[in-house]
This record gives C-alpha cells, structure tokens and sequence, in this order.
C-alpha cells in the first residue's frame, strides 16, 4: 500500500508473462492429448456454474495460476466442447492449432484495422490472403473480399449494398417502402433477421418453396417476383444458399442468377457452412454460379479450421457497400485515404480484429494440398456414416449426402428418434442436433473437426443404431400394452 492507503498499480512482468504463457500452452497442448476421454456435454444444470462463483469481481488482483486453475476446476467442466473430435451437432468445426497461436499474436498486437494507417500490413495481409482464399476458390479476380466477425453481420451488409444499389436515396431520405427481399423456407434465418433490422419488414421477405431436395425452386421465385412487380413493389435481393443448414442443400445458382439478372435484383449467395468445400478439385461445381453473384458469404471459422470468429465477403461491387456504410470523421482522416483500403468503410464497425492473422497461418501452416486432404477426410467420413446408415434396415437418409452432413432417422416415430438423440447426447461420448423435414424429426451428424477419425464415427454409428433400436423396442412394447 501507498501513504496514501492505495495498491500499486499491477503489472505482469515479461518473465512471468512467459513463465505462466507457457502453463497455459501446456494447459492446451494437454486438452488436444485427452480430449476423446472428454464428454463432450457438460453435465450441468442452468444456473449451477454461475451460482458457485463469487457474486462480485476481486477488489485486489489474484495470481494467474489460480485463474487457470479456477478456469480448470469450475469453468471448464461447464463448456460444451466444440473443439473435440466427436461433436457432430450444428456445423461441427476446429479451431486449429495454428490459429490458437494467431489468436495469441492477434491478442498480443492487438492492433485495430479500421484504417491502413492504423496498421498497414494488417490491412494488407486481409488483402492478400482473401485473394489467396479467392484463387483457391476459382474466383475471379473481379472479387474484392472483406473479413466480418460472423456470417449473419456478413449478410447484414450485403442486404445493405443491395438496398443501396435499388434505392440510392436511401442513404440520406431513408428507406423507400416496398423493397423485397426473397430467401427460401431453408435459408438461414440471419438473412431474415438483417432483413428486419434494416427495416425491409418482416412481411416483404418471401420464403420461396423448395424441391424434394430441399433447394428453392426458381419457377417459384420467378412468379414471386413478377408478382411483387405487378403489386407495386421493388424486388430487391435474393439469396441463394451453397449448403443450406438444415440439410445442407444446394438452391440452383445458376438459374437464380439469370433470374436475378432479368429483374436486375442483387444475388447474394450465402455459402457460410458449404463454400469452404469448393477448395476440393471434385466439390468446385458447388459454387457453379456464384461467379454472378453480387455477394458471396463463406465462414472460415466453419470449416476452413479457424477459430471463432472469422467470416469472409466477397463482391464485386465494393464501391456498393463504401457507398451504402461509409461515413468518415474528421478524426479518421489520413494522408493516404486515397491510395489505399480502408476496411471500416465497408461495415457498420469501426474497431476491427485482425482476422487475417489467423487465416494466413493457417492457410500457410497446411498449404493448399493440406486444406484439401484434411476437407476430403471431412467428406469421405460422411460417406462412410451414410454407407452404415443405408445398411440398417430400419434406418433412412432424410437428404443427399453432398457435404459432411448427414442426416438421418430410424423409420420409427418422431418420438423414438427425439428420445435417441436424448440419449446419446447424455452419455457425452458424442453430440448431435436435429432440424425437422416435412414434419419429420431428424437426426443431423455433421463432421468437421479434423480429430475426428473412423473410430469415432463407427463407435457413433453403433451407439447411435443400438439407441434407436432400443427406443423403437420401448415404444412398440408401450403400444402393445394399450
Ligand atoms: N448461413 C448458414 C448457411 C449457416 O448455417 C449459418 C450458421 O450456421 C449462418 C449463415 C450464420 O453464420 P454465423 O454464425 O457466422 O453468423
């Protein structure tokens, strides 16, 4: 204590900093060697981790070994672990170890690239790693990229160029009524909602009808829009999705962008969850299309082995989202505003993390044959599950199987395949999620962590069929009764 009667200010010294970095790394080094002996759901109630910690933050400073251990003890046993080899749930993913150590660099830099001056090679490495990504995905050079934190921002910006290309006084009057937005009945719901909170109203975004394939059907999205026009309205954008969530589908770009371009509306193709896979010689076809495409969305941090949170744009109307976002104080202002890329024009952000980072590490520690052996892996696993699927009598693929999404059901009742995928999320050997199809529950097994080997989708796969078996024997026994 000071005369004064204050604590010194703390300060972590460079050799501490190192000594207690490298228990953290051993901490992490040591979750990849045991993390398939991990249930991979916590076993916890709500409110149980926030109740055993204390009510108010520490008033002096505490040392970083207990941090660690208290993060150990009682904060980790309550995560749910997205990053082990058998969490099947959602769009599965990894954070991989290069990009653990860029988040470290990034943490450490923690410089902010709203500007180029406010860090030049951050600024320049976004631009020369989305045009790497960009050749890797066979696009053309006509495409300018830009990192957001997360798809559904992603998209919130591209609805707002599109609203800017369709209605350019929007800027200064604000919006004209009537613009409409066009999606499927299995878009992803961030297009929906950044629809909603750029005021296009819930009511002007149509959920056009799919095939038995699940891809929208652009017959329908054709009398939509002409509906729209004899109704007095200005069709504005449709998206078009490249591995959509439930099922990962895949809507007809192709014939979406010549619609798209007959009524003049923005194409924005969301290939969030599917986009990454088009890296793979044999998967390029997906993004057939997309090269008409006024945006394009695809998630790094999905499935191309970067941590959260990592979200890339491509478009080649970057002038449409400068002029639809940006808005320079006299603060920001620099010498060089003319020469160079100033990535907060492009977004609603300001203050941006250094994203690329971790992107370029990745992308150079695996290389571009290494990305592709670790995606192909990803899909010949799905093929295998699907293999097993078909072979079981009383099972059933619910949708093609074109990514490393399977889905999937016992032949049973809504009931039988709920109460399953109950009962082997509770064992935590594995977690898997759902979506309903037609009114159908089904069991969604997405793969994409790049632990994951045959082993842990077989010991699924058995678990899994054993379960439903079980299930199905429970309920016809119920029903016999009765
Ligand atoms: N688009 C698709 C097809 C998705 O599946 C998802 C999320 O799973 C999103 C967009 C939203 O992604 P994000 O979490 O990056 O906002």
């Amino acid at each position: 204590m000071s005369e004064e009667g204050h604590m010194p200010a703390k300060t972590m010294s460079p050799d501490e900093f190192r000594e207690t970095g490298y228990q953290h790394i051993d901490w992490i080094a040591s979750y990849f060697e045991r993390v398939r002996d991990l249930p991979v759901l916590p076993n916890v109630a709500p409110g149980e981790l926030a109740a055993r910690l204390p009510v108010s933050a520490p008033e002096c400073g505490e040392p970083i070994e207990q941090i660690l251990k208290d993060f150990d003890y009682s904060i980790f046993p309550g995560l749910t672990l997205w990053n082990h080899p058998r969490f099947f749930a959602w769009f599965a993913n990894s954070s991989s170890p290069p990009s653990i150590l860029a988040e470290l660099l990034i943490a450490a830099m923690n410089v902010n690239v709203m500007l180029w001056k406010s860090s030049p090679s951050a600024t320049e490495l976004e631009q020369v790693t989305l045009s790497w990504l960009r050749q890797w995905l066979q696009l053309s050079e006509s495409f300018f990229g830009i990192i957001y934190d997360t798809a559904s921002v992603g998209v919130l910006q591209a609805l707002g160029a599109a609203r800017e290309w369709k209605d350019p006084e929007c800027r200064v009057k604000g919006m004209k009524p009537g613009l409409t937005v066009y999606t499927s009945e299995h878009t992803h719901s961030s297009s929906e909602k950044a629809a909603i909170t750029l005021g296009f109203g819930q009511e002007n975004v149509r959920k056009i009808g799919v095939d038995q394939r699940f891809r929208m059907r652009p017959e329908l999205l054709e009398e939509a829009i002409v509906s729209d026009l004899e109704g007095g309205k200005t069709p504005c954008c449709v998206v078009a999705t490249v591995g959509t969530t439930s099922t990962a589908s895949i809507d007809p770009v192709p014939e979406i962008a010549s619609i798209a371009e007959r009524y003049g509306i923005w194409l924005h193709v969301d290939a969030a969850y599917g986009g990454p896979a088009a890296i793979v010689p044999e998967m390029r076809h997906i993004l057939d299309g997309a090269e008409r495409a006024h945006s394009l969305i695809l998630n790094p941090h999905k499935c191309l082995f970067v941590s959260m949170d990592c979200s890339v744009l491509y478009t080649r109307f970057p002038d449409v989202f400068k002029r639809a976002s940006s808005l320079s104080a006299e603060y920001l202002k620099t010498g060089e505003d003319s020469l160079v890329v100033n990535y907060n024009d492009y977004g609603v952000q300001l203050g941006r993390r250094f994203r690329a980072l971790k992107l370029w590490y990745v992308m150079r520690y695996y290389g571009h044959q290494g990305v592709i052996a670790l995606l192909r892996e990803s899909l010949r696993l799905a093929q295998f599950l699907a293999a097993r699927i078909q072979e079981n009598p009383d099972l059933e693929l619910s949708a093609p199987v074109v990514f490393s999404l399977v889905c999937f059901r016992h032949k049973g009742s809504n009931g039988v395949n709920q109460r399953t995928m109950q009962a082997v999320n509770e064992t935590g050997h594995a977690f898997l999620s759902h979506t309903v199809l037609d009114g159908q529950f089904v069991l969604r097994f997405a793969i994409g962590n790049m632990q994951t080997n045959e082993d842990d989708i077989q010991s699924t796969w058995d678990l899994i069929a054993r379960t439903a078996a079980r299930e199905a024997a429970a309920e016809e026994a119920v029903a016999a009764q009765s």
